[in-house]
């Protein structure tokens, strides 16, 4: 009969002394198999810049509405010049794509279902648009950002506007079926071992979650501007902000779950998009292997969701500030790429439409005459009505937007005025005072939406590559995980051309995949292991009692305790964190835990 036991202490201590990049166990099994198409050749330096929710008229509502507000008609995006084509995005059954599933795409080659953040989906025949792997069903995909750690040595930073575990920055470096679990995703994150993280968050942070970040070495610095903008990496800061870093590494976090929309910010508050980029550059880019930074522009998608045209448009000019921020590095690195994509449209903002009239004729001062006074978001509106008496209304209004109000918006603003939904997905469906707000600024401009939801339809690609080595065309969002691969030179790393429809099996990420993330009944296979979850996450034990040693294994951390029968404690660190599915009821884990078994 096959029995295994655990190795004594000491074995394991060595084993798991090499957990650095690189190790043995990271070498992507059947990698050469890789497909060797055309070649490019790997970047030292790799920034993902991902624009949520953005349909591809907004790129000219915002060229416009900035040309009109400065005079200046020479203004063009910056990222105009990078785009090279356009990215299909869906889900593994589904045309539109939630943003969970859409990130994981690009960032792990998978096809997921709605919800799934990095994660193999389960199969659903009926709607499945090629045969999803039953095996894999369920067990987490290894991301690009994971394999630049850990195949690499490359330094990682995430930089996004809401909050950390939101389905993006989350799809980037963390794992679980459902995306809005902020939990579990944030617990991952917290001792993964970023080298930054900027962004939004501050409620979902805990005290264990804190105590992570700060094991890992690096500051954390909550809704404090002044200690950002003076932290220094190397140990070292600017002036005596209050924060005593202890590493190159920095988490700074504005604002409990989003960031003030950039027309709202107010920058001795907090710092922007393109200054958090700027930051970033300037810390990850003193790495002697290199990076990989993903930069989100968070709210365009906010925006779209309340179907607020202002919204959308200056949350977009402020993520292509920081597309130049990224660019110019990347122009003056020369070994840089950087990739500008959105994850799907949403609300498909454009110019003119019904009931635009004499719209051939008219100059640009007819789309956007009513709205140049908009000085706030239709979401701080919603704070700025609700905290002044209701005979201040029409003035607090006109003062912010430069709007007069009618009697019939005056009247629908006092009945909504205690009807705000929570969640933002709600706004585009609800008929609520932000709703209301956004509807007046789209009603003073020839601005249309075609409603205030995801769209199929397919999204703007740009790259800036020092070779011009970039995808053309229109592609699958998996072909473009693919080409991110290649820039990072992960070995076997399949070609962008390569047209294969859902998960090619032999991108080194499945592999990858099948060393950090093994089912926890192959790795522990003949041994006693049992699920408790009683507590704050499951925690997986193992061990057989003639053995006299157990470990106990924690979701979503990256620890694991060996417990001997004397009652001392050995604690070894996995490569990644161990994920839980609740849908398979198994955890996933570091093969190389394996190796603290033999066999009897
Ligand atoms: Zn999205």
């Amino acid at each position: 009969m096959l029995k295994r036991l655990l190795l004594p202490a000491a074995i394991l201590i060595a084993l798991t002394a090499c957990t650095t990049a690189c190790t043995l166990a990271c070498t992507p099994a059947g990698s050469s198999a890789g497909t060797p198409a055309t070649k490019v050749r790997p970047t030292k330096n790799v920034i993902f810049m991902l624009t949520d929710g953005t349909s591809e008229g907004a790129l000219a509502a915002a060229r416009w509405y900035q040309r009109y507000m400065t005079g200046d008609m020479s203004f063009n995006l910056s990222l105009d010049q990078y785009i090279c084509g356009l990215v299909q995005t869906h889900e593994s059954d589904c045309p539109i794509t939630c943003s969970a599933p859409g990130m994981s795409a690009y960032m792990t080659g998978v096809l997921g279902r709605i919800g799934n953040v990095s994660m193999n989906p389960l199969p659903h025949p009926e709607h499945d648009f090629y045969p999803v792997d039953p095996d894999r069903a369920g067990q987490p995909a290894a991301t690009v950002l994971e394999a630049a750690r850990l195949l690499k040595g490359k330094a990682t930073g995430l930089v996004c506007t809401v909050t950390f575990p939101h389905a993006t920055p989350a799809a980037a470096s963390a794992h679980y079926p459902y995306r809005w679990a902020y939990h579990p995703l944030a617990l991952q994150q917290s001792c993964e071992g970023l080298d930054l993280l900027f962004g939004s968050g501050t409620d979902v942070l805990t005290d264990e979650m804190r105590a992570m970040i700060a094991g890992t070495g690096a500051t954390l610095i909550e809704d404090d501007v002044a200690a950002f903008r003076t932290f220094e990496p190397s140990g070292r800061k600017a002036s005596s902000a209050g924060v005593a870093p202890s590493s190159n590494r920095l988490w700074a976090l504005f604002g409990d779950d989003m960031t003030e929309f950039e027309i709202d910010r107010v920058d001795s508050e907090q710092p922007s998009l393109s200054e958090m980029t700027a930051k970033a550059i300037d810390m990850l880019s003193r790495s002697r292997k290199g990076f990989f930074l993903m930069v989100e522009g968070s709210k365009v998608d906010y925006g779209a969701h309340s179907k607020d045209p202002v919204e959308i448009i200056t949350e977009l000019l402020e993520f292509d500030r920081a597309v130049k921020v990224a660019t110019d590095f990347a122009r003056k690195d020369g070994n840089t790429t950087v990739v500008i994509v959105s994850d799907h449209g949403n609300a498909g903002i454009q110019i003119g439409g019904g009931g635009y009239a004499n719209y051939e004729a008219n100059p640009v001062d007819s789309i956007y005459y009513g709205i140049r006074g908009v000085k706030a978001s239709s979401w701080k509106m919603v704070q700025r009505l609700q905290g002044c008496a209701e005979r201040e209304i029409p003035a607090v209004f006109k003062e912010w937007t430069g709007i007069d109000l009618r009697p019939a918006e005056l009247s629908d603003i006092r009945k909504n005025m205690n009807r705000v939904e929570g969640d933002y997905m709600q706004v585009a469906n609800t008929w609520n005072l932000q709703g209301t707000i956004a509807k007046i600024y789209l009603s003073r401009s020839n601005l249309k939406l075609i409603g205030g939801d995801h769209t199929g339809e397919d999204v703007i690609l740009g790259v800036y590559n020092p070779r011009g080595q970039r995808p053309t065309g229109v592609i699958r969002n998996t072909q473009l995980n693919a080409y991110v691969c290649q820039l990072l030179g992960l070995k076997g790393a399949v070609s962008w051309e390569d047209k294969t429809l859902g998960p090619n099996p032999r991108n080194p990420l499945f592999a990858l995949a099948d060393e950090i993330f093994a089912p926890h009944d192959k790795v522990f296979e003949g041994l006693e292991c049992s699920i408790d979850e009683s507590g704050d996450v499951p925690v997986l034990r193992v061990g057989a009692a003639e053995a006299g040693v157990s470990l106990r294994i924690p979701a979503f951390h990256n620890t694991v305790e060996l417990e001997r029968p004397d009652g001392s404690v050995d604690v070894i660190r996995t490569k990644a964190p161990c994920v839980w599915n609740p849908d398979t009821r198994k955890f996933y884990l570091d093969r190389s835990l394996g190796k603290l078994t033999v066999k009897l």
